[in-house]
């Protein structure tokens, strides 16, 4: 069995030595010595495309992408996925907020059920301001009343898939790609795992809130038809109030 993990990172210079040491611990202590670990660059400013570098002397199995510029998360998620040759994949934040100790416990639970996908839902968030808390709270359950499919509350993109759901992702032709809501398209048995989310090895955020609103916006209106009849029921009414102005 073969697993890839893969990294998306923008300005993450000082958390990726740590998250390549804990990964490849907890590899080596599931004696999974086949592996990938694939680290993209999205645009970053800092020093993440030299560090990547260095890592990759170190260790033959990083594998790392250079994306052109910042495209965001997502994309930076879907370049990653479109190369990995790993029979279970593993998708990952940088910053150690996704805990690497889970791994075991993911692969242990999609044996057990014959799952296909383990998804991480948060239990607690430390380390998270006030705001973020109550927009991301107010997201989910907005999403989950309004989208077409039933996409897991409080769960970001941290899981584990295996090689075929990873063959029909890549196979959607979504330009706007909203992954974690994509993949609950898909079907398949998919399970939770509840975790602690910790606060940030380091560094800031890199979810400004332009990006967050822009992610918000993508997964609704990637999956409810809501906010197109919204635009039309105002239309009607303005048009209606407009007519009986005009006469
Ligand atoms: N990220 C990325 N491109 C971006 C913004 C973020 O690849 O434009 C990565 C980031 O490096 C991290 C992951 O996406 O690995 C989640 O971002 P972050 O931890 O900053 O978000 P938060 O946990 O605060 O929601
Ligand atoms: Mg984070």
């Amino acid at each position: 069995m073969k697993l890839s993990i893969i990294v998306p990172c923008h300005n993450e210079e000082v958390v990726l030595p740590e998250l390549l040491n804990k990964c490849v611990n907890i590899l080596h202590k599931l004696s999974i010595i086949e592996y990938e670990i694939i680290i993209v660059n999205d645009g970053s400013t800092d020093n993440t495309l030299k560090v990547i570098k260095q890592l990759i002397t170190l260790n033959n199995k990083v594998i790392g992408v250079n994306l052109s510029r910042n495209f965001g998360h997502q994309y930076a998620l879907s370049a990653g996925l479109s190369l990995c040759t790993g029979d279970r994949i593993l998708i990952i934040d940088a910053d150690l907020q996704d805990p690497p100790e889970l791994l075991p416990d993911m692969m242990q639970l999609m044996d057990e059920e014959s799952a296909d996908v383990v998804y991480g839902r948060r239990v607690s968030r430390e380390g998270e301001t006030f705001f973020k808390k109550t927009t991301s709270h107010i997201f989910y359950r907005l999403l989950s009343r309004l989208a077409d499919v039933e996409i897991p509350n409080d769960s970001g993109d941290f899981r584990l898939i295996t090689k075929r759901v990873n063959d029909q992702l890549l196979k959607m032709p979504e330009k706007q790609r909203f992954i974690r809501g994509m993949i609950a398209w898909l079907g398949f048995k998919q399970v939770p795992i509840d975790y602690i989310r910790d606060k940030r090895y380091a560094g800031v955020t890199k979810y400004t809130f332009r990006k967050m609103a822009k992610l918000a916006i993508d997964g609704i209106t990637s999956f409810s038809i809501s906010p197109l009849k919204a635009a039309i029921t105002f239309a009607f009414f303005f048009s209606f109030i407009s007519i009986i102005l005009m006469a």
